[in-house]
């Protein structure tokens, strides 16, 4: 494995590097660039999903938003399924 930044390419040295997972060796600045640029959630890199997946998620995440808001207007459901 080399010791380049996979971001600048540029050799890494002991202190100012990080390993960054599934990737490789990175400096530190390059690699808070990278992470403040990237559109992540919580471990998910959301940028390295098929357009079927994010589909998929966006599905979900809009399934679980209508279900939070009818359970907010509505306290007393129990979650059934809705179509839609
Ligand atoms: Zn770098």
């Amino acid at each position: 494995m080399s010791l380049n930044c996979v971001f600048c390419h540029k050799l890494v040295f002991g202190k100012t590097g990080v390993t960054v997972p599934s990737m490789g060796p990175a400096h530190q600045t390059c690699y808070q660039a990278h992470s403040a640029l990237k559109r992540t959630f919580q471990r998910l890199d959301i940028g390295a999903l098929s357009d079927d997946e994010l589909a998929d998620l966006r599905d979900l995440v809009l399934a679980e938003d209508n279900d939070r808001r009818r359970k907010q207007a509505d306290p007393g459901s129990n979650g059934d399924v809705e179509l839609f």
